[in-house]
C-alpha cells in the first residue's frame, strides 16, 4: 500500500465524513430529525448503508448509527515519522467514504439538487434490472466510472468510443480542475444517455457514489444476498461486477478516497497520471491502482487489470454466420480462391504471447487480397494468432488453433478443411461478391475466440499473410511449435494413464465420428493429442474433450475395452458398437475427413499402404488421396481403411495388433522424407533398421504388381508375415 494513497485517501474521506455530518445537522436545522429522505424508484432505501449495515434508512435520525459507524471507520492521516500498517485504516477510510457520500447526495435531494444538470443522478431499480439482464446475458461485460476530464475534448471522446466498442458501459463525471469530462462529450456532440451506453452521473467526484450503490445493489438483485451481508455483498462485486474506476486527469484527496471505497468493492482504478502504483493482488482480481499515460493503451490496460471479458456481439463480416453453414461445401466451379490443398501452400498457427505484446482486436493483412486474382485460382495462406490472456497457458495453443477450423467453416461460403500446414480453404464466388476479404478471417477469429475462451484469452490479434516472403517466415515458426507439441507427448504411453480423451470436433462434418486420443495415438488430423485432450477437457468439462475410462480389457493386443466401446456407442450415435485401438483389419476408429493420411490394406503385399493428403498420384491401391478419403471418410468404419494422424506411424502402438510397422510396405517419397530421421529408432526397435529403403514409394511402385515386384527385390518383411486375411 502506497503511503502517499493512504494519506490522501483517509484525508479526503475525513473531509467527506465532515461534509456529511454537516449536511445532516443542516437538513436537522431547517427540516427537523423526522423528515423523509430516500432516492426514488428503489426499494432498497439507502442501497449502500442498507447492504453493508443493514439498515432500512427512512428518516434523517435513522441515519445516526450510519454516521457513527463511518466515524468509528475514521482514523489519522499517517504522520511523517509514523510508520504502521495502514492498508486496513485506507480501506476502512474506503467504506466511511462510500457511506457518506451516500448520505450527502440522497440529502440533496431534499434540496433538488440532484440530479445535477444534464445528469442523471440515482440510477433506479428499473434501470437496475434492465442493465442486469444485459450483464447476464453478455451484452454488457463490464462498467467504467470515469473520474475527472481528459487533458482535451478528442481524448475524452476517443476513450469514451475506445469502451463503447467493446460494449462497455460508461458513468462519465466527476471534474479536473472545474472542467468534466460530461461536459467535453456535449461539446462534441456525443450522444449520452442508457441507450448509448454513456451515462452521466454528475460533475462532483462524490456523485460517483451513483454507479456504486447501483453495484452494491446488485448483490442483492442478482446475488440473492441479504441486507447486511456486507463482506458477501462486496465480494459478489469484485467477483461478478466488472466495474472499474478510470481517472482523468489530477487525481486529489477525495478521487483517492472515493477511489479506496471501490477497491473495497474489487473495482481497481486506473489513472492518466503519475500516481503511485498498487500492483500485487489482494482485494481486487489484479492490481489495486495502475497508471497508464498512453490514450491508445489505457482502455485496454483497464480491460485487463479488471479481467473484463470482452465479447464481440455481432461479426463485423458481409456474411451469414452460423452453425447452420458448417457443413457447407465449396465446389471447384463455384470457388473464388483457394488457400493450400494440393496446389499452394496454407498453415494457421495460434501463438501465446505476452500481454503486452497483443494489440486486441488488430487484423493486419500482409500482401495482395483475394481482389487481385483469377476467380477459381489459388493463393498461399499464412494465418496467424496471437492471442494474451492471464488464464492462458501454451498448452491451451492447439486446441484454440484447432477450433478455427469451427470459427471459420460457419460462415457462409468458407470451406475449411485439415489443419496445421495442411490447411485447405476455399472461399466461393458469393461470398466474394458479398464483399469478403482476407480481413474478415480475422474479424471471424478475434469474434469468436473472444466468445469461446473469453476465460483465458484478454486480447487476440490475427496477421492473415499472402505473402510468399513473410508466410515462409512465420511458416518456420509455426513448424517449429508443432514439433514441440508433438514432442511433449513423445514419451508417454497408453499404460502411463488412467485415462484416454475423446474429441468429437469433427462430428459437423461426420456425425457419427468420435476420434478416441490416447497417448501413443494422436487425433486423425494430427493436431490433437492426450494432452490437448485434457487440456481441453480442462477448459471446458462439457465440451467436445471427455475423459474415456477403459473399463474391463476385452482384448489388450487389438486395444479393446468395454469402457471404450460403450462410450464410442454412446457418442456416435449409437452406430459403432466396438473399436479397437490398435488395429487395422478389426474394428478400426472410425474416419472423419480430416485425416492427415490414409492407411489401406494392400492384400497383394500382404501389408498396408499409407498416402498423405499432399499426395495427388496414384497408389498400389488403386486410388488416390480423393478417391480414398471419399470411400473412407465422413465418419465410416471399414476394416482395412482407416485415417491417420502421421506422426502414428512412429508410435509402438502404431497398427500393433496387425504386425505394426513391419507391415508398411508403400508411402509417397514425400513422407519417407518426412519420417526419415526419426523412423530410424522405431525400425531398430522391430529389428529392420532400414526398413524406410524396403518401402516402396511413387518412383518404384504405382500398381500392385509393381508393389510386389519391388517389395520382393528389396527383401520386405511384410512378404513373410502371417497372411493379414
Ligand atoms: S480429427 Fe479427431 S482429434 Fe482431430 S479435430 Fe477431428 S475429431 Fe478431433
Amino acid at each position: 500500500m502506497s503511503k502517499i494513497i493512504a494519506s490522501a485517501a483517509i484525508r479526503g474521506s475525513n473531509q467527506i465524513a465532515l461534509q456529511a455530518e454537516q449536511f445532516v445537522e443542516r437538513v436537522r436545522n431547517d427540516k427537523g430529525e423526522g423528515v423523509k429522505i430516500g432516492f426514488p424508484d428503489t426499494a432498497y432505501y439507502l442501497p449502500m448503508a442498507y447492504a453493508l449495515m443493514g439498515l432500512e434508512i427512512k428518516t434523517l435520525e435513522e441515519l445516526k448509527p450510519v454516521l457513527a459507524h463511518i466515524k468509528s471507520l475514521l482514523s489519522k492521516e499517517p504522520t511523517e515519522k509514523l510508520w504502521f500498517p495502514y492498508l486496513g485504516a485506507t480501506l476502512d477510510a474506503g467504506i466511511a467514504t462510500l457511506l457518506a457520500e451516500e448520505i450527502i447526495v440522497c440529502l440533496r435531494y431534499l434540496y433538488n439538487e440532484e440530479p445535477q444538470p444534464g445528469c442523471n443522478g440515482f440510477f433506479t431499480d428499473t434501470i437496475l434490472r434492465t442493465l442486469g439482464v444485459q450483464l447476464v446475458d453478455g451484452r454488457m461485460p463490464g462498467f467504467a466510472a470515469i473520474l475527472g476530464a481528459a487533458p482535451d475534448n478528442e481524448t475524452a471522446v476517443k476513450v469514451v468510443r475506445d469502451l463503447q466498442k467493446r460494449s462497455i458501459m460508461v458513468f462519465a463525471g466527476s471534474s479536473t480542475n472545474g472542467r468534466s469530462v460530461i461536459d467535453q462529450l456535449a461539446e462534441e456532440k456525443v450522444e449520452m444517455g442508457w441507450d448509448t451506453y454513456i451515462v452521466p452521473y454528475g460533475r462532483d467526484t462524490i456523485s460517483a457514489i451513483f454507479p456504486l450503490n447501483w453495484a452494491i445493489r446488485a448483490a442483492m438483485t442478482f446475488g440473492g444476498l441479504k441486507a447486511g451481508q456486507a463482506r458477501k455483498c462486496l465480494e459478489y462485486c469484485k467477483n461478478r461486477v466488472f466495474a472499474f474506476g478510470l481517472t482523468l486527469g489530477e487525481v486529489d484527496d477525495f478521487k483517492y478516497a472515493t477511489g479506496a471505497g471501490a477497491i473495497d468493492m474489487g473495482f481497481p482504478i486506473i489513472a492518466d497520471t503519475d500516481i503511485p502504483q498498487i500492483l500485487p493482488t489482494g482485494i481486487c482480481t489484479y492490481e489495486h491502482v495502475v497508471h497508464e499515460f498512453d490514450y491508445d493503451k489505457i482502455v485496454p490496460r483497464c480491460i485487463e487489470v479488471r479481467g473484463v471479458k470482452v465479447t464481440v456481439s455481432e461479426i463485423d463480416i458481409p456474411v451469414s454466420y452460423s452453425a447452420a453453414f458448417e457443413g457447407e461445401r465449396v465446389r471447384r466451379e463455384d470457388m473464388h480462391a483457394e488457400f493450400g490443398g494440393k496446389n499452394a501452400l496454407a498453415f494457421e498457427y495460434v501463438r501465446m504471447r505476452e500481454m503486452d505484446e497483443v494489440e486486441d482486436g488488430k487484423i493486419e493483412v500482409i500482401g495482395p487480397d483475394i481482389d487481385t486474382i483469377t476467380p477459381g485460382s489459388q493463393m498461399n495462406l499464412g494465418i496467424v494468432v496471437e492471442v494474451a490472456g492471464r488464464g492462458m497457458q501454451t498448452d491451451f495453443e492447439s486446441l484454440i488453433e484447432r477450433q478455427l477450423h469451427h470459427f471459420l467453416n460457419y460462415a457462409m461460403g468458407v470451406l475449411h478443411m485439415s489443419q496445421r500446414d495442411l490447411l485447405w480453404i476455399r472461399l466461393n464466388k458469393a461470398a466474394f461478391a458479398s464483399g469478403f476479404r482476407l480481413k474478415h478471417f480475422g474479424s471471424i477469429i478475434h469474434a469468436r475466440i473472444h466468445d469461446v475462451y473469453g476465460k483465458l484469452v484478454d486480447k487476440v490479434q490475427v496477421t492473415v499473410l499472402t505473402d510468399d516472403a513473410k508466410i515462409k517466415e512465420a511458416l518456420v515458426t509455426a513448424r517449429k511449435a508443432y514439433n514441440e507439441r508433438d514432442a511433449r507427448i513423445a514419451d508417454m504411453t497408453d499404460e502411463s494413464v488412467d485415462e484416454f480423451y475423446s474429441c468429437s470436433l469433427c462430428q459437423s462434418f461426420a456425425p457419427n465420428h468420435i476420434c478416441v486420443v490416447s497417448p501413443e495415438r494422436l487425433g486423425l488430423c494430427g493436431a490433437v493429442n492426450w494432452l490437448d485432450g485434457k487440456a481441453g477437457y480442462k477448459i471446458d468439462p462439457t465440451g467436445g474433450n471427455q475423459p474415456v475410462l477403459r473399463g474391463r480389457t476385452i482384448d489388450p493386443v487389438r486395444g479393446e475395452w468395454e469402457g471404450i466401446n460403450e462410450f464410442v456407442y454412446q457418442h456416435s450415435n449409437r452406430t459403432i458398437e466396438r473399436m479397437s485401438l490398435y488395429s487395422l483389419m478389426d474394428a478400426p476408429m472410425t474416419s472423419c475427413g480430416c485425416f492427415e493420411c490414409i492407411l489401406a490394406l494392400v492384400p497383394e503385399a500382404n501389408g498396408f499402404m499409407i498416402v498423405n493428403r499432399e499426395h495427388p498420384g496414384m497408389t498400389p491401391c488403386g486410388m488416390n488421396f480423393s478417391t480414398l478419403a471419399g470411400s473412407c471418410g465422413g465418419g465410416n468404419q471399414i476394416p482395412g481403411f482407416l485415417g491417420v494422424g502421421r506422426l502414428y506411424v512412429l508410435s509402438q502402438k502404431f497398427v500393433s495388433a496387425d504386425g505394426g510397422l513391419k507391415r508398411l510396405v508403400w508411402m509417397p517419397k514425400t513422407l519417407k522424407d518426412f519420417y526419415r530421421e526419426r523412423f530410424a529408432t522405431r525400425a531398430n526397435a522391430v529389428g529392420v533398421p532400414d526398413l524406410l529403403d524396403r518401402i516402396a514409394d511413387e518412383t518404384t511402385a504405382t500398381s500392385a504388381e509393381e508393389l510386389v515386384e519391388f517389395l520382393t527385390k528389396s527383401g520386405h518383411p511384410a512378404l513373410e508375415m502371417e497372411p493379414l486375411m
